[in-house]
């Protein structure tokens, strides 16, 4: 059994909210939040979630630790998008993966030196049907895969998940970047950051899928942070 948001996620987005008691350990308080956006049950929002059917796939690694944590935004993304799946990290098995469509979205500087990397651009254009490139190094219908959990962690997950390593990857072009398109700074303010260029798991979710041309989507996604920020602490 999952404990709290992503235990929601099992069920389909029609089911949506289900609002059950949890304990807030910390304050040692009886407390009712919504597990499925997180909010108190008095704020939930979960009638005004979207719901994107024609984003690309994604599919979330997540650190245990950040099972439980209300500030998790991977859930948050996943609840608004038909195409998100999610597992929970353990160094004890690997992940039931697909080398054809599965890509890893990490920064190369922290990747595996052998790790082969591919341009973004180059990953979500889209391919003729059939193929006639014969390129074969670019899946058809790729599934990002992200790692769900602080920068530390997500380290230590990859260094300890050699399943990752052979899998193609990708990162955001946040530096260096000549086009107006790139990312701006995160505007996720929950969590303090570690250093520039630090993003939640939601925004990176939104930069990739605008990047494939859906804007629409992806500045559904950021609204649904900017209210799910406003009403956190209110
Ligand atoms: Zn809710």
């Amino acid at each position: 059994m999952y404990p709290l948001f992503f235990r929601s996620l099992i069920f389909s987005h029609e089911q949506a909210v289900a609002q059950e008691v949890s304990i807030d350990k910390k304050n040692d308080v009886r407390s009712q939040y919504c597990q499925r956006c997180g909010l108190s049950v008095q704020k939930c929002f979960c009638h005004a979630l979207p719901y994107l059917s024609e984003s690309p796939q994604f599919h979330l690694v997540v650190h245990p630790r950040e099972v439980s944590k209300r500030t998790n935004t991977g859930s948050l993304a996943c609840a608004c998008m038909a195409m998100c799946g999610f597992e929970i990290w353990s160094r004890q098995h690997a992940s039931a993966v697909d080398c054809n469509r599965d890509i890893v979205v990490f920064p190369k500087a922290l990747a595996n030196e052998q790790a082969l990397y591919r341009d973004l651009k180059e990953l979500i254009a889209p391919q003729p049907q059939p193929p006639q490139s014969h390129d074969q190094s670019i899946p058809i219908s790729p599934r990002f895969i992200l790692l769900d959990a602080t920068w530390q962690q997500a380290r230590k997950m990859y260094r300890q998940s050699p399943w990752l390593h052979t899998l193609l990857h990708t990162e955001l072009p946040l530096f260096d970047c000549p086009s107006s398109d790139c990312p701006s700074d995160s505007r996720y303010m929950l969590r303090k950051r570690q250093s520039e260029g630090h993003f939640s798991t939601l925004e990176v979710i939104a930069w990739i899928v605008n990047a494939t041309g859906n804007t629409r989507d992806a500045e559904a996604l950021q609204d649904v942070l900017a209210h799910f920020q406003s009403y956190f602490h209110s």
